[in-house]
């Protein structure tokens, strides 16, 4: 009787829940939890002993059965205690990036109808199973006397950069090769978003001579916050002038070119299109890491941005870094940033340091596997994904997406494609006119070519979404094949 309600309940939670086999499964040790530390399984019990009174004969019966129940729960419970993934049937047990070991990443699902599915942002949670695996390594504890002061290092041009942090900073890109430290000064902010502010406020404070605003242009399509972050507070410093491959460079005014390499929106590799002698160079690198793209060896730009939002998927921690050569303009981001926020929290610099730590043991340890290579980890999963969006968009034979040939990687030191973290989808169906609203028909929510200088036939689609989401609209998308 006890193993018939425990699978009704298991029922009843499948058939409440999104779907998803494995989180049915969490949700049933959740609901055993709960009982039992709300005494429900108390009552579980006195009501299996009420129904066994009526027929005695059966009590012995009974109390067994209600003791190989629990026992199979807490069986259950131990082996789930003990796993690391989530909502996904993941399990990892080799680094390299051809094998077969990975096969096992896909995940069926069965289409849920009815959910409306949000790839709008480019919320970073596919990268959670690797940190709830990475457990306690990962974990910081900080005391409540701890990280008090305003201060973190008053020697340092950037007094609130935890030293800590700097030094995982160097580390990371060192062992990554994906950019040059020893030139730069290291300026911490809330986000790399804070850090465009101070860079917009720091590299025109010094050109307003003229009286003109600074134009800030980067090529279509561009990162949909660019004009927003740029207009928001309407500045007379300076002012979004749009796509940088129509803006004239005129010998009076100066202009700040955002750079973004890997490109957020479609995943292409950039380069400044302006002439630096008139304007000055920002190198959004947000997405330089290796499960998005090659490694080309180390950049060295004057000015790069990067964010533990999407190098690591700590977006919550709302920590990036900004290298930047030139001690006055780094100076001029630290006066900005003590003006908006007096600093930057500690405590999200203790943890991004121990966040960046444990990326860079994974890789400095004598034996890795992938339950510590952080990007051949993510960067399977990434893999993964592409291949099984193109397959179903290749059938829906709706859209189009990007195109990118293999290049060798100077990290991983093989030939590697391109998974960028976002889908650049192109509606090729002339019966289509606004490729956003023809997904938000399929309630799948995206964000539309308009808001990054592009037409409406394109959308970005996060590809970095929990592995449930994106699993339901690959199925949506290869549903569309099918009529
Ligand atoms: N630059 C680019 C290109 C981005 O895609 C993002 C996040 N979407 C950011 C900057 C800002 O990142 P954060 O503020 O989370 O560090």
């Amino acid at each position: 009787m006890a193993q018939a309600q425990a699978q009704r309940r298991r029922n009843g939670n499948i058939r409440n829940g999104n779907g998803n086999g494995s989180q049915c499964k969490e949700n049933d040790l959740l609901l055993l939890l709960r009982e039992r530390s709300e005494g429900q399984g108390h009552h579980h019990v006195h009501r299996l002993n009420l129904t066994s009174s009526l027929n005695k004969g059966n009590n012995a019966k009974a109390t067994i059965v209600t003791v190989l129940a629990l026992a199979m729960a807490m069986l259950l419970l131990l082996f789930y205690s003990s796993s690391t993934s989530t909502s996904t049937s993941t399990r990892i047990t080799s680094p390299s990036t051809t094998g077969t070991a990975y096969e096992a990443l896909s995940v069926s699902v069965s289409p849920d109808s009815d959910a409306v599915i949000n790839l709008d942002h480019g919320d970073p949670t596919m990268f959670e199973p690797f940190w709830k695996n990475a457990g306690d390594k990962a974990t910081v504890v900080i005391p409540g006397w701890h990280t008090m002061s305003y201060f973190s290092d008053t020697s340092n041009l950037c007094w609130f950069l935890e030293p800590d942090f700097a030094n995982q900073v160097h580390r990371l890109h060192r062992i990554v090769g994906n950019a040059v430290t020893h030139a730069h000064h290291i300026i911490v902010g809330v986000g790399s978003t804070q850090l465009i502010h101070a860079l917009l406020f720091a590299l025109s404070a010094t050109a307003t001579a003229t009286h003109h605003p600074v134009s800030v242009v980067s090529a279509a399509p561009f990162y949909s916050m660019y004009p927003g972050i740029t207009d928001f507070l309407k500045s007379r410093l300076f002012r979004w002038a749009g796509d940088a491959t129509s803006f004239k460079v005129n010998g009076s005014s100066s202009f700040i070119e955002i750079i973004c390499s890997p490109n957020n929106p479609d995943g292409t590799l950039r380069r400044a299109v302006l002439s630096t002698e008139a304007g000055k160079l920002v190198h959004d690198l947000a997405y330089y890491w290796p499960q998005y793209t090659p490694m080309r060896g180390p950049a060295d730009e004057d000015i790069m941005l990067f964010t533990v939002s999407k190098a690591t998927g700590h977006a919550g921690t709302r920590i990036g870094w900004a290298l930047v050569r030139d001690a006055d303009v780094a100076r001029r981001m630290v006066k900005f940033i003590e003006m908006n926020s007096i600093g930057v929290s500690k405590d999200s610099q203790v943890r991004a340091a121990r966040i960046l730590q444990v990326i860079s043991d994974g890789y400095e340890l004598p034996d890795p596997d992938s339950t510590t290579s952080f990007f051949h980890f993510s960067r399977r999963l990434l893999a993964d994904r592409w291949q099984r969006l193109r397959r179903a968009v290749e059938e829906s034979g709706r859209f189009s997406l990007p195109q990118f040939s293999s290049e060798f990687c100077e990290f991983t030191k093989e030939h590697a494609e391109t998974y960028p973290a976002f889908a650049w989808l192109r509606c090729d169906d002339e019966s289509i006119e606004d490729c956003e609203g023809f997904f938000k028909s399929m309630k799948v929510l995206t964000r539309s070519g308009r808001h990054f200088g592009a037409g409406p036939e394109y959308i970005r689609i996060s590809m970095l979404d929990r592995a449930h989401n994106f699993d339901l609209f690959v199925e949506r998308i290869a549903s569309l094949g099918l009529r």
